[in-house]
């Protein structure tokens, strides 16, 4: 049976020269122990204490505890090396690279001095037409996928812009499908009407007939069938006019179109107009502000108001 080594009281060759390494270390320390600086007497003292407990009895004290100390000492030597040229490492870069590789966006803003977001002043303005709003918000909004889903959507957003364009127009409005209509399919609004004061400096008397405001080349069409009886191109008053002269229940009615576009008269003094049928095109010629439409109205040689008299008239 084997004896265990810590149990050994007979000392054995390993153990003789672990005493000798010890005894010579002792010995260095003595001499060394007098030359050296106060600050490295500590590590002096760990020596020496360890050389101390190398005199302890082996079979007294844990075996290769100096051997292990070494081992962590040297370990702690190695960290403490790493840590220094990690701590090195980050000084060079702290000091050699710019903080915006490093930062997020904000905080290269931040510390460049130059926003991301530029100040209201320095920002350009871009402005969009409502128009152009309006017409995005329609494509999007139909989605076309095939070519006749295509035209069917820019069908109805041209309807849809005709219908804003018309705007300034009456929406329950009924031009009339019998022997009396209005000059006018969809309804302009209305100008200066009949009665109304002068409308302009020259006029001697009150307003003889009814402004319709329609725009400069909207088609206008006869209120009734009948014939034309004066066709005249002037730069004053009336500018470029018409008379059609009906007869409306018995009754003979002359219609005056004026301010007609130039060159806009569709028919000559002698023809036979039907109703609803294109004569002219909306003008300014003639003593006007803006383009429109002055009508007048004579029922049986007297002027009457002719926008009452449509209105009692007009049918369907
Ligand atoms: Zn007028």
């Amino acid at each position: 049976m084997r004896p265990a080594a810590s149990d050994s009281s007979a000392p054995t060759r390993r153990d003789l020269r672990a005493r000798q390494q010890t005894a010579e270390a002792a010995r260095r320390a003595e001499r060394t122990r007098d030359v050296r600086t106060r600050d490295a007497r500590t590590r002096d003292a760990r020596t020496r204490s360890a050389a101390v407990a190398t005199r302890v009895p082996l079979n007294q004290r844990p075996r290769q505890r100096g051997g292990l100390g070494v081992v962590h000492r040297g370990i702690a030597r190695q960290v403490l090396s790493v840590g220094v040229l990690v701590a090195v490492f980050a000084l060079v870069v702290s000091v050699s690279v710019p903080a915006s590789v490093f930062g997020t966006p904000s905080a290269n803003a931040a510390t460049s001095g130059a926003p991301l977001v530029g100040s209201a002043a320095d920002t350009q303005s871009f402005q969009v037409s409502a128009e152009a709003a309006a017409d995005d918000t329609t494509r999007d909004a139909y989605g076309a996928t095939s070519r006749a889903q295509f035209a069917a959507a820019a069908a109805a957003a041209a309807a849809k812009k005709a219908q804003a364009s018309a705007s300034r127009y009456s929406s329950t409005w009924n031009p009339g499908i019998g022997p009396v209509r209005w000059p006018y399919p969809v309804m302009p609004k209305l100008g200066p009407g009949f009665g109304a004061p002068a409308t302009c400096s020259t006029c001697m008397s009150v307003h003889q007939g009814q402004d319709y405001l329609a725009h400069e080349g909207t088609p206008m069409y006869s209120i009734a069938t009948g014939v034309v009886t004066k066709k005249q191109q002037d730069s004053y008053g009336w500018g470029n006019h018409l008379v059609i002269t009906s007869t409306v229940n018995g009754q003979t009615v002359s219609f005056l179109y004026a301010h007609t576009q130039t060159g806009s008269i569709a028919v000559n003094v002698g023809d036979t107009v039907q109703v609803g049928q294109f004569i002219a095109l909306t003008g300014s010629t003639g003593s006007v502000t803006a383009p429109h439409l002055h009508l007048e109205l004579q029922l049986n040689g007297t002027k009457v108001n002719p926008h009452t008299w449509l209105q009692a008239n007009v049918t369907g």
